[in-house]
């Protein structure tokens, strides 16, 4: 399914490019404002829906979607489908060469076409809504970017981006319309997706020579992402006018990909289709030789092939799937591909962020350190209302933390005043949670931001990176009109580079001892499970020094403590985790012993010393060394790591046979997420880049979601072996009485085409639809993760599908015998007119269809007793059981389709002897689980025995 996007018809925007009768990109900075009307302050809000109306939305259009009849027509074009038509159109030949002609061979190719249709339908309509929940789920991917609004920084969704806006990008942000670059620090960008050129790009807000706009390295484009930097630019080019809606055709998100469980049933269906046909073919080879006519068995066999194919199967996978998907996105987990819902049932290792995903990000300073004493911060959470005990002594560190962040707080707002997004109730931060913490604790010790930064506004700005884990910004004083850098970050990394150390105001040498204080302070921080961060500055000589010039020679002036609360619902699901035989692996940035504090209260450690590593030491083990160490013992946190660590550790996992899940939010964390069997990314905080490379999305960011998607994951593949069982289990029911009537030499059919199909239709396809929606077994994260090895029809499997096609079997042969001796005449004396016959084989059919039933809720759990997760949890299973048992009874009642089925009407004695039979196999499948149960406690690969 290709979607062509096509440059919208009717008269689309201008493209901008041109303004004012010269290329944008020669424009200088300062002039392209006006060019594209429009202010260093932004649109206004007036202007912004003005401007809305006339350009549109920023978002492309959805053309080329596959046409209803031909996706239709798809559906009868494929393997089975032919060769069911094929089939149909031999038996209706059979029919007009017959002398006399048969009725019933007409039927049967009419019933061979009923099925080919019904399948069509069902394949048609399960189709278009995976193409709808597709889309759907596209949707709910958040993609919002900032706006500068009558001078407000806002987040709004990328569609309602216009011409002549002014956003702000940083590094993981994905490009969502094209814009000219008005200011730039340090940005590259990523333009793959335009150019197939996977190198990053620089870019700069400087005017340039006229040339092809797609080369101007002032110009930022749709589709592209930024991968490392901050800028301001402006918007003139939205939605079918940008170079990307103009040039592309996107391939569409929808599942055109088979996932290898996909594969794997279309392979079994191809070869059980085989056995079928070779079957048909055994069968009228045994019959022919015994005088019987040659065109009726020949219809017979073709019948019996046609029984057996097992042609709704794929389809019926594919709604599962689809289930599962949608169920999980119910729970948070947004799932881009099929595949991520089967890989996500196997996952043996999660290797999981800290900051958001295992706690709340709701940070708040709570420890400030400075020239040697610790001072208190009161009050919690955004609102900068509470109290430095000490404020005069920590002022330098927090106004040098202050103007060092990007973040903004926004304060509570009510739902009418707040534009494109809901009210909010409570103070809330706009950027970095770390950062606006640090707003917060900047304001409760009397420090206006916005007034310091309009003292001494920023210059230029070095962005953080989780490689370097500091950032820095420079400031020129505009009393002094003397510059400054400000740096914070990580206190290792930061003490490495300050040479001296604000001591009560003075500036003294960093001396060993002094040193040795800091790092005594910052590990008594951290062992409370704080996240420390350190802040200094220097002088430096102008707006233009070098990062490193920047972000050496420093001042320490504190380190600053805030504290992340877990998040509630974690430990729970770290220990469902736990229990289902999944590893949990912190990956962090942050200090060892604050990751150790947060481990210990979201239950991710319990051991006394957990295996802790940092990434220097994980930078000097080979390959061999880090192989031992994921060997080792289960608690591990990796600290103070980079995204590049991560991957090593992904591939490493991958390399000892591990299914890992792993999560990331920055842009850099990009090759970890695609590399992983399942990259997860965060919805709610994290960046573009991440969500694109991801194959899931947490909207809710959360470490809980991860654990409710594997155990929903784990259930989606449970419920297709469910219906498996239960699908081939009653061709063996079927198949069993005409091979034992051709051996003993019955010169009829215990059953008929036409009445197998029927059962086809009318009681299989439901129920198997039913199995697939099954709710999670209770006991299915008990169990440890099946091996990535383990096939689908497992020796466990096939030995269900032999034991409970068996029982129905015989319980069907022994009704079928038992009515014909009862008549006691000879076999070659019935004819297909006989009533005893026609009875025998309608006690044959029902005797399936009521088994069938039985036979639903008997494979409903693979150890557990069905009593346990109760008859009647699953109302579509029962109420599809129930259909097939109506129909059954109208096939055997009702004259007209007596007349068909050649069907006769049953005794209240017959429907109790088939619903004995039934309960004789839910019984049998319960002492074979309580045996299970009993015998074989955690019997690994558990499923399927
Ligand atoms: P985490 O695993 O906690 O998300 P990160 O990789 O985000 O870790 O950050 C690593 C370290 O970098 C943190 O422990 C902190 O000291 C520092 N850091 C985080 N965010 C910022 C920021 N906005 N500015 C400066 N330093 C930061
Ligand atoms: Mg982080």
């Amino acid at each position: 399914m290709t979607q062509l996007l096509t440059p919208g018809d009717g008269p689309g925007p201008p493209t901008g490019a041109e303004a004012a009768g010269s290329p944008l990109q020669t424009v200088a900075p300062g002039d392209v404002f006006a060019a594209l009307d429009t202010s260093p302050r932004g649109l206004g809000a007036a202007d912004a829906v003005t401007r809305r109306d006339r350009y549109g939305p920023n978002e492309l259009p959805r053309a080329g979607r596959r046409g209803v009849w031909r996706q239709l027509a798809a559906q009868f074009t494929d393997l089975f489908a032919i060769v069911l038509l094929v089939a149909s159109a031999i038996t209706f030949l059979a029919y007009v060469l017959q002398q006399p002609p048969d009725a019933g061979t007409f039927r049967l190719a009419v019933a061979i076409l009923a099925v080919v249709v019904l399948n069509a339908s069902i394949g048609f309509a399960q189709e278009y809504s995976a193409e709808r929940t597709a889309q759907s789920l596209q949707a709910m991917v958040p993609h919002t970017c900032r706006v500068l609004r009558d001078g407000e920084r806002r987040e709004v969704p990328a569609r309602e981006l216009v011409p002549g806006d002014v956003v702000v990008l940083e590094a993981g942000d994905a490009v969502s319309a094209d814009c000219r670059l008005v200011e730039a620090h340090e940005v590259s960008v990523n333009n793959a997706a335009l150019t197939g050129e996977s190198d990053a790009v620089g870019r700069t807000g400087d005017a340039e020579a006229a040339g092809p706009l797609l080369e101007a390295r002032n110009c930022v484009f749709m589709g592209t992402d930024v991968v490392a930097g901050t800028a301001k630019a402006v918007v003139f080019a939205t939605g079918p006018a940008t170079e990307f809606g103009r040039i592309f055709r996107l391939a569409s998100a929808a599942p055109g990909q088979k996932t290898p469980l996909q594969l794997q049933v279309a392979s079994m269906a191809r070869r059980v289709a085989g056995v079928a046909l070779a079957i048909g073919a055994a069968l009228f080879a045994v019959r022919v030789p015994t005088g019987q006519p040659f065109v009726e068995t020949f219809v017979f066999a073709l019948g019996v092939m046609v029984a057996l194919v097992p042609e709704g199967l794929p389809a019926t996978l594919s709604v599962s799937l689809a289930i599962g998907v949608r169920r999980m996105a119910r729970r948070h987990a947004l799932v881009k591909k099929l595949l991520a819902v089967e890989a996500l049932g196997s996952t043996t290792v999660v290797c999981t962020d800290k900051t958001g995903t295992l706690t709340q990000a709701e940070m708040t300073v709570t420890q400030v350190w400075a020239g040697g004493a610790s001072h208190p911060v009161s009050g919690v959470g955004y609102a900068p209302v509470g109290e430095v005990t000490d404020p005069l002594a920590v002022r330098e560190l927090l106004r040098a933390a202050a103007l060092c962040s990007n973040a903004r707080l926004v304060p509570p707002l009510a739902a009418d005043q707040s534009g494109s997004r809901a009210g909010h109730r409570s103070w809330r931060v706009l950027g970095d949670t770390t950062e606006g913490a640090l707003l917060v604790a900047a304001e409760k010790a009397g420090i206006d931001p916005a007034a310091e930064e309009d003292a001494a506004p920023r210059v230029a700005e070095n962005p953080f990176d989780s490689v370097r884990k500091m950032m820095s910004t420079v400031h020129r004083s505009r009393d002094s009109g003397t510059y400054h850098a400000y740096v914070k970050g990580a206190p290792q990394e930061l003490l490495a580079r300050c040479t001296g150390i604000d001591w009560k105001g003075e500036r003294r040498a960093l001396t060993d001892e002094l040193r040795a204080e800091v790092v005594a302070a910052n590990d008594e921080l951290a062992s409370q499970g704080l996240r420390v961060l350190a802040a200094a500055w220097r002088p430096v000589s102008g707006s233009d020094v070098t990062q490193d010039e920047a972000e050496s020679g420093l001042t320490l002036l504190g380190l600053l403590g805030m504290l992340d609360p877990p998040r509630p619902e974690v430990s729970a699901a770290v220990d469902a985790c736990r229990q289902a035989g999944i590893r949990i692996v912190m990956v962090t940035g942050d200090h060892p012993l604050t990751a150790e504090a947060v481990a210990r209260r979201v239950d991710i450690v319990r051991q006394a010393a957990p295996t802790v590593v940092t990434g220097a030491s994980l930078d000097s083990m080979d390959d061999d060394a880090l192989d031992g160490l994921l060997a080792g013992p289960a608690e591990l946190l990796l600290c103070r790591v980079s995204p590049e660590h991560k991957m090593r550790v992904v591939t490493a996992f991958q390399r000892r046979g591990e299914v890992v899940a792993v999560t990331g939010d920055g842009a850099n964390d990009a090759p970890a997420l695609k590399h992983a069997d399942i990259g997860v990314a965060m919805g709610a905080s994290g960046t573009d880049v991440a969500r694109e490379a991801a194959v899931m999305v947490l909207l809710d960011d959360s470490f809980a979601s991860i654990a409710t998607a594997v155990r929903l994951g784990r259930s989606v593949y449970q419920n297709i072996r469910k219906f498996l069982i239960y699908l081939f289990s009653h061709n063996i029911a079927e198949l069993v009485p005409i091979l034992a009537a051709t051996f003993v030499g019955f010169p009829l059919v215990p059953i008929t085409a036409v009445q197998i199909l029927a059962i086809d239709l009318g009681s299989d396809v439901l129920p198997a639809l039913a199995l697939g929606a099954e709710p999670p077994e209770p006991d299915v994260m008990d169990r440890p993760p099946r091996s990535r090895r383990e096939r689908l029809f497992s020796a466990g499997v096939m030995g269900r599908i032999l034991f409970l096609g068996g029982i129905q079997a015989l319980g069907v042969c022994v009704v079928f015998f038992w009515h014909i001796h009862a008549a006691g005449i000879p076999y070659s004396r019935f004819t297909e007119d006989d009533a005893v016959y026609r009875e025998a084989i309608t006690m044959v059919q029902a005797g399936i269809v009521v088994s069938q039933f039985f036979n639903a809720l008997a494979v409903r759990t693979e150890r557990q007793s069905v009593f346990r997760i109760g008859l009647l949890s699953n109302p579509w299973l029962l109420a599809a059981g129930c259909f097939g048992l109506g129909l059954m009874a109208a096939i055997s009642y009702l004259p007209a389709l007596q007349a068909v089925f050649h069907t006769a009407p049953l005794a209240a004695a017959d429907w109790a002897v088939l619903a004995g039979f039934g309960a004789l196999l839910l019984a049998a499948e319960e002492t074979r689980k309580w045996w299970l149960r009993s015998h074989r406690p955690g019997a690994r690969k558990g499923a399927g025995r």
